[in-house]
């Protein structure tokens, strides 16, 4: 980027996110130092997120410093880390202050309310794209991964499933919606959740785990995929809000469930013998099982193989939509 460009890291990126005694230099030098724990390990993840292809062009700024740093924080969520530190590459087409300022308040919320520091990146000039690298800590051999899911484990989701991609819809004015079920639905598109508390609670319970960006039924088959298992779903324990039950045509429910993407929800197996131990975790979130795991390979719902054919309505999401992937 020509004149500006530090002018640009002092004023938006420096001291972003939260304090950490561990950083030992940050945003000003070639590199960055952290005082990396002895005994953890470290869990590094990198997305990017692009205008047009991740969200819609002229999504708020806000929402795009959220959205970067969330995507990110649900892959730590996923693998049951504790978030610590992030390094920001940001590709702007110009400096615009006003988007500037938004979007760094957007990361800065977010990285603060689960203690992550920004501690460095690189800032360039072109399309509109965002790249965070996070790394966060788990204790030795506490990694949560997608293999690991034995046949006879229960099946759990996180939230709500579907609700960020009915939000794209309504954004998109592919679906109708007003009041109270509009507000909701749209900020799940707009300012999604990362379940990191809930990663953390799962640590020795959750035998696989990964977290819903591409569509429950896609993300679960790529965990049974890892495990070398297969799973039965049954349609009627998937969790619907109240704001999707309101809006889509009940005939569409099911599909934005499997296939809505841009949840940031977390699928989990672990053993039957856990249920109570699941059940009283307090991680903010509503948990439902859904499900079991099986050794027949491949995803059913209901019984019947989760291919595109299998669910009504997907056809919702046949065509390639910002936000959507
Ligand atoms: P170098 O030329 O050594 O790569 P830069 O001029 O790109 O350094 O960056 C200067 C400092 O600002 C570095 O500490 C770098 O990590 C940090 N930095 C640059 N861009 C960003 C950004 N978008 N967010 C956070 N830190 C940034
Ligand atoms: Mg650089």
């Amino acid at each position: 980027m020509a004149a500006g460009e530090f002018e640009v890291i002092e004023r938006y990126f420096t001291r972003r996110g939260a304090h950490r005694d561990d950083v030992l230099a940050g945003v000003g030098d070639d590199g960055a130092l952290v005082a990396a724990p002895a005994d953890a390990t470290l869990v590094l993840a990198l997305d990017t997120i692009v205008e047009g292809a991740h969200f819609p062009s002229g999504f708020d700024a806000r929402f795009v410093g959220h959205r970067a740093l969330a995507v990110n924080l649900s892959d730590l969520a996923a693998m049951g880390a504790d978030p610590a530190w992030a390094l920001l590459g940001l590709t702007l087409p110009s400096a615009d202050e006003h988007w500037l300022s938004g979007f760094a308040a957007g990361l800065d919320t977010l990285a603060r309310r689960h203690g992550i520091a920004l501690i460095g990146g690189d800032t360039t000039r072109g399309p509109l794209t965002v790249t965070l690298t996070v790394a966060g800590t788990v204790p030795r051999g506490r990694a949560l991964m997608r293999e690991g899911a034995r046949p006879g484990d229960d099946l759990w989701v996180s939230g709500t499933p579907g609700d960020a991609a009915a939000g794209l819809a309504i954004l998109q004015g592919r679906l109708a919606a007003q009041g109270r079920a509009r507000d909701a639905l749209l900020a799940r598109f707009q300012l999604p959740q990362p379940r990191v508390a809930l990663g953390l609670a799962l640590r020795g319970i959750a035998t696989a785990c990964i977290d819903v960006s591409d569509g429950l039924a896609a993300d679960l088959a790529k965990l049974c995929a890892a495990s070398g298992v297969g799973a039965d779903v049954e349609g009627r324990e998937l969790p619907l809000s109240a704001g999707l039950c309101s809006v889509a045509p009940p005939d569409t429910r099911l599909a934005y469930a499997l296939r809505g993407g841009d949840d940031y929800e977390l699928v989990f197996s672990a053993s039957a013998s856990d249920r109570g131990r699941i059940g009283a975790l307090d991680a903010g979130v509503v948990l439902r099982r859904i499900g079991a795991v099986s050794e027949e390979q491949g995803v059913r719902i209901d019984g019947k193989p989760a291919g595109r054919d299998a669910v009504h309505g997907f056809d919702h999401f046949g065509g390639v939509a910002p936000g959507s992937r």
